[in-house]
């Protein structure tokens, strides 16, 4: 028999859990059970006369062969390849680069320089909203949304612009996902309720309560954002427009969290079924150290988990969803059945984002824009679709790269950040491993699921 390589072992006194990433399948093994494993795969012995093996065969830990064991790899990236081409494709327009505030850790600021300040304008809209229809009739068996990103996609100037983007999305009956930092958002109001049936959710980022978020989320000049921000909610909610509040969340503010669940249920927020709430690391994908207080994901999840275990609401409110490493096993916690693996990394790597930025270039990922070497075409002057550059992108899985192929938690990391393996100048090949991923899920398997259980 032999042992598959996607197996992650953590050992406790008395028992092991164990995850197969490939399978998505967690167990509890008693020491026994794990020497009879052991002494089983070693002596090449067959496991059918014994039960415990049978059923360990079943759930992808032992295959008769390692052929066998690639065959199963096989499958499950082909499978994702074909459901990728029917997954929401998010078709996303920047009216600008530039922004009301200036966030600690913003990734806009980051080492590619000054981003162009110019707006679109009516041209250069109706050419990005001309080349999203022509990619849609292109690849039809794709699902559409539209969405908003900035810069700040929602400042006084860039009102007719997204006008004209809402009209657009609802005579093609899309769905918007509206991403604002919410500062100007109150006077957008009537417009957004206008358009209403359109928008599925505008998310606004408050980072704790309100001396925290305005430390990290301070205008351009200087003030604080908080209580334009919170107002800004408020109007959403009245007009029944579904909110999703995204808290960036690091070392220096995850202790706050529950602040900011009392002032969301003070408020009326929390409760209401138009309102939710979604956790974001924060990340410095391309390594730069200029974001301040990244903290590695194994670390702040055990942070997080403190917190939670003081104050259960919060986690109620907050929950685990922004941490894309749980997001393969979150089921367990949720639904107590393994969730998928994941074969990507991200929308990205199945072309689920197309990025138009003011700059007239077409983008994969939205972290990404302002970056022309990294666009996978243009919308100005004319439309051109770069597919060599887009398959570096949409080409990227678990089995392009040998290191992830082979890798123990490959279907559970996807590969990681493409933007961040191609920004070295690679062809995106390089993987991009997430320091302490293993650790992480050991952590939130021993803290949430086994507990659960
Ligand atoms: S990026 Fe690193 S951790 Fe992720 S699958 Fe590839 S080798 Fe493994
Ligand atoms: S490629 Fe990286 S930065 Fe871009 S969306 Fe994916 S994970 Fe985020």
């Amino acid at each position: 028999m032999y042992l598959t390589r996607y197996l992650v072992r953590y050992k406790h006194p008395g028992y092991e859990i164990w995850l197969n990433a490939l399978t998505g399948a967690v167990d509890w093994l008693s020491r026994e059970e794990v020497g009879l494993i052991e002494r089983t795969y070693c002596r090449q012995e067959a496991p059918d006369e014994e039960p415990l093996l049978t059923q360990l065969v079943a759930r992808g830990y032992l295959y008769h062969d390692e052929a066998a064991e690639k065959r199963a790899f096989d499958e499950l990236v082909d499978d994702h390849a074909e459901a990728g081409g029917v997954r929401i494709t998010n078709q996303i327009v920047c009216p600008t680069y530039s922004c009301n505030l200036r966030c600690v850790y913003c990734f806009e600021r980051l080492p590619h320089g000054d981003l162009p300040r110019k707006p679109m304008d009516r041209t250069s809209t109706s050419a990005a909203l001309a080349a999203f229809s022509h990619i849609r009739e292109t690849e039809p068996e794709r699902n559409y949304s539209i969405g908003l990103f900035g810069g700040e996609p929602l400042m006084p100037n860039t009102r007719s612009v997204v006008s004209r983007i809402l009209a657009d999305a609802e005579s093609n009956s899309l769905p918007v996902m509206i991403v604002t930092n919410g500062f100007d958002v109150s006077g957008f109001v009537p417009l957004m309720e206008q358009y209403v049936s359109s928008i599925m959710a505008v998310q606004i980022t408050i980072d704790g309560p309100e001396d925290v978020h305005d430390e990290r989320r301070p205008t351009a000049g200087g003030r604080g954002s908080f209580k334009s921000v919170a107002a800004a909610v408020d109007s959403l909610l009245e007009k029944q427009i579904k909110v999703v509040l995204r808290t960036n969340v690091d070392s220096s503010n995850v202790g706050r969290l529950p602040e900011l669940a009392r002032f969301a249920k003070a408020r009326g927020w929390a409760g209401n079924p138009a309102f939710s709430c979604s956790l974001a690391p924060v990340k410095d994908h391309l390594h730069s150290g200029m974001i301040p207080n990244v903290t590695p994901e194994a670390e702040l999840l055990s942070a997080l988990l403190d917190v939670y275990d003081r104050d259960p609401d919060t986690e109620d409110l907050f929950g685990f969803e922004g941490f894309q490493m749980l997001s393969a096993i979150g089921g367990l916690v949720k639904q107590d059945q393994p969730s998928a693996p994941r074969v990507y990394h991200c929308e990205a790597n199945y072309g689920g984002f197309w990025v138009a930025g003011p700059d007239g270039f077409i983008y994969a990922c939205p972290e990404s824009i302002g970056q022309p070497q990294l666009a996978i075409g243009r919308y100005l002057p004319e439309l051109e679709i770069w597919t060599e550059n887009r398959e570096k992108w949409a080409g990227r899985n678990i089995r392009t790269i040998k290191a992830c192929a082979d890798c123990q938690i490959g279907p559970l990391c996807g590969g990681g950040c493409t933007y961040a393996s191609l920004n070295d100048l690679s062809d995106g090949s390089r993987p991009v491993c997430e320091p302490g991923l293993i650790d992480a899920i050991g952590v939130f398997l021993q803290r949430r699921v086994l507990r659960s259980r």
